[in-house]
């Protein structure tokens, strides 16, 4: 499932139609991504509409246009592609908007992602009541710390993947951020010990992930957990013991039980 990091990525997929009109759109109005809107209204807006911004956060994206705006939320499989202007389109391209020298393509083969569309001049609701990004200022050690708080029960793992406080952080970054900052994924919110060190290590791996994937796609250096935590087997790239994993909130969840004693 894409996280913040991947969303950068393939929100920068379709740069190069910035500045550039929509000639032409296709989609499939019965598709699931499209639930609850008027996929007829999108079409006559888009039409000749030309592409001026986009911007992700956490897991959404924005996609200003003259005429109207595009929201779009991967889901589980979703991804954005820059094709050529002959490209014909494939039974999963759910949305396709056809610009005079190349194709802006949203795939979803299996449909949990979503699209949104808003007419207006302002941004829309579904865009600016997000939670603040965990980079920016109003993320301090002060709303972490408040925030395990009021969690004190629960396991970290779980705390990490709740959208409301991490917005973009997914089940791989959230395991990422524990291995890095050695804190076992079992321990209870109330119970983290240096919740500094904790802030610290959250902003580091979304700004490096952001700078690695949300860049070019590459993958993160072979010394994060990232490289070694996929499939079966594997072993920490830190102490060389096995990875082991067990659900934790719903996720399968990797951790070296050696580096990240509770
Ligand atoms: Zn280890």
């Amino acid at each position: 499932m894409p996280e913040l990091a991947e969303v950068e990525y393939f929100r920068k997929c379709w740069d190069s139609g910035l500045g550039k009109r929509v000639t032409e759109v296709r989609c499939h109005p019965a598709a699931r991504v499209f639930r609850g809107m008027k996929t007829k209204e999108l079409t006559v807006a888009l039409t000749g509409s030309r592409l001026l911004s986009s911007d992700a956060h956490g897991k959404q994206m924005i996609f200003r246009f003259e005429n109207a705006t595009l929201g779009v939320h991967l889901g589980m499989t979703g991804e954005l592609r820059c094709e050529g202007y002959g490209f014909d389109p494939g039974k999963h391209d759910h949305l396709v908007l056809r610009q005079k020298t190349r194709t802006l393509v949203f795939s979803d083969p299996r449909l949990f992602g979503r699209l949104l569309f808003h007419q207006g001049p302002a941004d829309p609701d579904w865009w600016t009541a997000q939670a603040p990004s965990v980079l920016s200022k109003e993320f301090s050690q002060a709303t972490l710390a408040a925030f395990l708080l009021r969690r004190q029960r629960a396991p970290i793992k779980s705390i990490l993947l709740m959208q409301q406080a991490f917005p973009g952080v997914g089940n791989w970054m959230a395991d990422e951020i524990l291995w890095q900052a050695r804190i076992s994924p079992t321990t209870l919110g109330g119970k983290i010990r240096d919740v500094g060190a904790l802030w610290k290590t959250i902003r580091s791996v979304c700004r490096n992930a952001l700078r690695i994937i949300g860049t070019d796609g590459s993958d993160p250096p072979t010394d994060w957990l990232f490289s070694h935590r996929w499939g079966r087997g594997g072993f920490c790239p830190r102490c060389g013991l096995d990875l082991e994993r067990s659900p934790i909130g719903g996720r399968t969840t990797c951790w070296c039980p050696r580096c990240q004693e509770r």
